[in-house]
């Protein structure tokens, strides 16, 4: 395949190339927020159809009244001047009657309105980086984001969507406190684990065929976060099937959150519990510092982003040919402005000097995106080789944080699949074999690329 992936490279149109790395195995995602990764569509459709919703209507600002205080926050933020925020019915049913009046049902809004709604809760427009991602885009999804029936219903949405592109594994960062029911009742953690069991158990998500665990994440730069990450750890221990390891997210220029504030925390978590995984963000900002050094630290064995990574040599070195990796997401580095110019992202330089490495999605949602443009992306931008390519899907497996046997199964059946891609795509007649694949693309692919097939 190799000489015959190099032949495609030099010679395929843009579609073709697109066509081809959509039907590619790709393994796992490693580095995936479910809050972030339902699409603006699935959103939509979910938050509009009672059966899936728990029998809800979800309300949106689309009037801003200054009729008084709301009460609607976001991380007790004051969120009353924001358009387009999201809020159930029992909410609304609770405000004043001069409040309700910014809301609308999102069955009710306009086609206009609508799409108003879809682009403001995804990133697809010059200018809006990290603030808009950051500061907004998760207060307008508001409670269809803490809500315990949306929320597995956008998981099984992604295990469809992943499955059709080749990727067999997800390891989601999933939000287990904090949910809530139609009422507003927010359900203990054990209780939103059952929400979730129930649903990956429905014969939709079975057929996927692909295996999903869980990690729970912490906000790093909540005051509160070292009892955070005890409560987690005991959350994690008594869910050890699904909940497979901890992860620390939240923007990193707050300083606040920084590595070494949580050494002592997890040096203690590690007295009392084995086995849990540690997969912590580290590097997702502009300056150079030893973060990822630090990270590692805390006992962490994968480095989300790891974009300044390239700052510190010597950690850099200590993770060649390691049991370290790197979870790289391209789009959203692009997306966030870490990396603006994508020729100017470590990818290649960490890929080629030894460093493991895998692509992942982050919150394709809100990119408008998937693992193919990740793909894409990597292929395009710097040239991979076959080996290349397909050691990416199996670092994304040898990562996993999951038992002996079933990264072995995992791994397996990988092999199985590129060799049976090799065979389908290897010969002469490649463009051939290509006309029974129907990629699926989203607004990233045809806002970047002009490469939309559905
Ligand atoms: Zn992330």
């Amino acid at each position: 395949m190799a000489g015959r992936w190099a032949e495609i490279r030099r010679t395929a149109s843009p579609a073709e190339l697109y066509t081809l790395l959509y039907a590619l195995p790709k393994g796992g995602d490693l580095h995936n927020h479910l809050g972030g990764a339902g699409l603006p569509e699935w959103w939509y459709a979910v938050a509009t159809d009672p059966k899936r919703n728990g029998g809800q209507t979800f309300y949106t600002r689309t009037r801003i009244l200054n009729a008084g205080p709301s009460g609607i926050d976001w991380r007790g933020r004051n969120i009353d001047t924001v358009y387009w925020v999201t809020i159930r019915e029992s909410a609304w049913k609770k405000l004043a009657p001069a409040v309700r009046e910014e809301f609308k049902p999102l069955g009710a809004l306009t086609p206009a309105e609508k799409q108003e709604w879809l682009d403001a809760v995804r990133l697809d427009r010059p200018g809006e980086g990290r603030d808009e991602f950051f500061e907004f885009t998760w207060v307008r999804l508001n409670h269809l984001v803490q809500d315990a029936h949306a929320v597995p219903e956008i998981l099984v949405e992604n295990m469809k969507a992943f499955a059709a592109e080749g990727v067999r594994y997800l390891e989601l960062q999933a939000p287990a406190f904090g949910m809530s029911d139609p009422d507003g009742r927010v359900l203990p953690g054990d209780e939103m684990a059952a929400r979730y069991e129930a649903r990956l158990a429905q014969p939709d998500a079975q057929a996927t065929g692909v295996t999903v665990r869980f990690l729970g994440n912490v906000l790093r730069f909540a005051p509160t976060a070292e009892a955070e990450v005890r409560r987690m750890y005991a959350f994690l221990a008594a869910h050890p099937a699904r909940w497979v390891g901890i992860n620390m997210g939240g923007r990193e220029d707050n300083d606040k959150g920084f590595p070494l504030r949580f050494l002592n925390v997890y040096r203690e978590m590690r007295r009392q519990h084995p086995g849990i995984g540690i997969s912590i963000h580290a590097g997702e900002v502009d300056e150079p510092n030893a973060h990822v050094r630090d990270t590692l630290l805390l006992g962490a064995t994968r480095i989300g982003h790891g974009y300044n990574l390239i700052t510190d040599p010597d950690t850099m070195l200590l993770m060649r040919h390691s049991r370290f990796m790197v979870e790289i997401n391209l789009i959203s580095n692009q997306l966030l402005e870490y990396a603006a110019d994508i020729q100017a992202h470590p990818f290649p330089e960490y890929l080629r000097t030894g460093i493991p490495v895998a692509l992942n999605t982050d919150d394709r949602g809100m990119w408008d995106s998937n693992m193919t443009d990740e793909y894409y992306t990597a292929v395009r931008e710097f040239g991979l080789t076959w080996a290349e390519t397909v050691q990416l899907g199996r670092t994304s497996l040898e990562f996993a944080f999951v038992p002996a046997d079933t990264k072995a199964r995992l791994l397996a059946e990988y092999e199985r699949d590129v060799a049976a891609f090799a065979v389908r795509f290897g010969g002469a007649d490649w463009r051939e074999a290509l006309k029974a694949v129907k990629p699926a693309t989203y607004g990233y692919a045809a806002r970047k690329w002009q490469l939309r097939f559905n």
